[in-house]
């Protein structure tokens, strides 16, 4: 039977795209069903990522920076500025300019290589068939010789804060007010509680943020953690750890709407009030109308679709990347996992390595770590060497006004390979990209050492922290090289 193409993607967001993209330049015929639109029900290619995720809220992230520095920061630095004031519908209009930038510029490179883009809903039938519903509502059944799953996730919501989508938000609200709330609470001290209430702290709003865990952001780096979080504090966040939601309430109408939280710490309840509530306790794999009974694709216990170590399902000849299936929900881990499957269909055999995958946490400053932490190691005893070097002893870091943090580097006490790398501080999402690189590349701390870096630079601190991890950084005084 011919084939309409050989090979369908489902989902337009950093996974789904750049699959379509790379199976078109290997000279795959290939489509990219997506059904996400905007508010004016036009569609929208790049996913979550680009609409409602990572360069949004970067967007806020930096224009509410900006303002904290021009307002507090520059007097600092010899810049005397008076009159500031942040315009807050402007930030949120600039915002989607650069969304829709983005967006259509998916769209070029969708027809610049030669993707068919296909607006609406795709489902997954038996023997690699599709069934594509236009936004339209006309419906067709597609045949493809390979179908790649994109379809992302979605917010978890919890019972006790359902979201109206006015008082009580997602991070999608949460993207869009029109005013700085007085009062914000955020429920989860995660990695999206902590950029928007950073964003919406910034620019004014009194932030307290509700954390079920007694530790917080447990999967960083113990001394990570502990300094994030008082340095967060000194800037105004209020994060109150072992707290459990019980109940919400919504309160008057319109502008006046507050919402009344009622919480439980140490077997205590609490009540809180706010004007805005953000739910942000997680994401789940968004699975709905994409599976026919017989598609052959089977889920895991946690509801992500089930793929093996290349990100091939049960069914013959259909792949699912990103959000959708097991791993971090990082649009980079989706990207490189997209590119894979290309190139797996397309006759090549490359891999992706799961254990150099880099995390970053955009608050400022900024945190960013690839590779085991240092309580991994422990617990694995493991045999290790610590190096680690603070910005206040970098000559930039100090001449940038970029005092806080540090960089840690954990190396292995015999072989001298890089395990980990932890990084607190300015531009830590720039920083890190050198340690992904040194680790892809199994360089030793010895290596890093003896590579010349730029004066002066924040990466100094990297090439000072490899130094440490032997006991001979040169700007601070060393502690002998800790043994694991
Ligand atoms: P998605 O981006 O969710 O895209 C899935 C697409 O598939 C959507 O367009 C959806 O409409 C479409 N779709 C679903 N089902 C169907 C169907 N049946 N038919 C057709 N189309 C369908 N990650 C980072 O790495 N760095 C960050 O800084 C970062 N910041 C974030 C900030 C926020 C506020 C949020 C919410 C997320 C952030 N993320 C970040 C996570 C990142 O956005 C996701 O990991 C990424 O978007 C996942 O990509 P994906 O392609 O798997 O899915
Ligand atoms: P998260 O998993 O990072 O954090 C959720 C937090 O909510 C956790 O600390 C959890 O303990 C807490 N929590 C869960 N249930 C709770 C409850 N009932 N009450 C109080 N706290 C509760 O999830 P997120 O912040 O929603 O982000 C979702 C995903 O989006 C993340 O996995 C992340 O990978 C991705 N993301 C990445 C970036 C980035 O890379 N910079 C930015 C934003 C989002």
């Amino acid at each position: 039977m011919s084939k309409d193409y050989e090979v369908i993607v489902i989902g337009a967001g950093p996974a789904g795209y750049h699959a379509a993209i790379r199976c078109s330049q290997l000279g795959l015929n290939t489509a990219c069903i997506n059904k996400m639109v905007d508010d004016s029900g036009s569609p929208v290619l790049g996913g979550t990522c680009l609409n409602w995720g990572c360069i949004p809220s970067k967007a806020l992230l930096d224009a509410s920076h900006k303002y904290v520095e021009a307002s507090s920061v520059f007097g600092d630095i010899g810049i005397q500025v008076t009159g500031i004031k942040a315009d807050v519908p402007k930030m949120i209009e600039r915002k989607r300019e650069v969304v829709s930038q983005l967006t259509k510029g998916v769209e070029g490179l969708f027809s610049g290589n030669g993707v068919k883009n296909l607006p609406g809903s795709g489902k997954l039938l038996a023997s690699c068939q599709v069934e594509y519903e236009s936004l339209a509502g006309e419906k067709k059944t597609l045949h493809s010789d390979y179908v790649i799953l994109a379809s992302g996730s979605v917010p978890v919501s919890i019972p006790p804060a359902p979201i109206d989508g006015d008082a009580i938000v997602d991070s999608t609200g949460a993207l869009e007010f029109q005013a700085t709330p007085k009062r914000m609470g955020v429920i989860g001290a995660g990695v999206i509680g902590l950029e928007l209430g950073s964003v919406w702290s910034r620019l004014g709003s009194e932030v307290v943020i509700l954390e079920a865990l007694n530790e917080f952001l447990p999967s960083t780096d113990g001394r990570v953690s502990k300094d994030l979080f008082r340095i967060l504090k000194k800037q105004g966040l209020d994060i109150r750890l072992g707290t459990r939601v019980i109940a919400t309430e919504v309160k008057g109408k319109g502008a006046k709407k507050t919402v009344s939280v009622t919480y439980e710490k140490d077997g205590e309840e609490n009540k809180i009030e706010f004007d805005k509530l953000i739910v942000a306790v997680g994401r789940r794999p968004y699975t709905e109308g994409l599976l026919s009974p017989d598609s052959g694709v089977n889920l895991d216990e946690r509801g992500f679709l089930f793929v093996n170590d290349i990100c091939a399902t049960d069914a013959p000849n259909v792949y699912a990347v990103g959000d959708v299936v097991r791993g971090p929900q990082l649009a980079h881990k989706g990207m490189e996992e997209g590119i894979m499957v290309a190139e797996r269909i397309a006759g090549k055999k490359p891999l992706v390595n799961y254990d150099v995958v880099p995390s970053v946490i955009y608050t400022h400053p900024e945190v960013a770590w690839v590779g085991k932490t240092e309580e991994q190691l422990k617990a694995a005893g493991e045999s290790y060497n610590v190096g680690s070097f603070p910005y206040a002893a970098n000559g930039r870091a100090l001449a940038a006004h970029e005092n806080e943090g540090f960089i840690k580097i954990l190396s292995d006490a015999e072989s001298d390979r890089i395990l980990g790398v932890h990084v607190l501080g300015a531009q830590a999402s720039e920083i890190i990209a050198q340690a992904v690189i040194s680790m892809e590349f199994s360089a030793t701390a010895e290596d890093l050492g003896l590579i010349m870096f730029a004066h002066p630079s924040l990466s100094e601190g990297m090439h000072e922290a490899a130094l440490g991890t032997a006991g001979h950084a040169i700007h601070m005084i060393n502690k002998r090289a800790r043994k694991g």
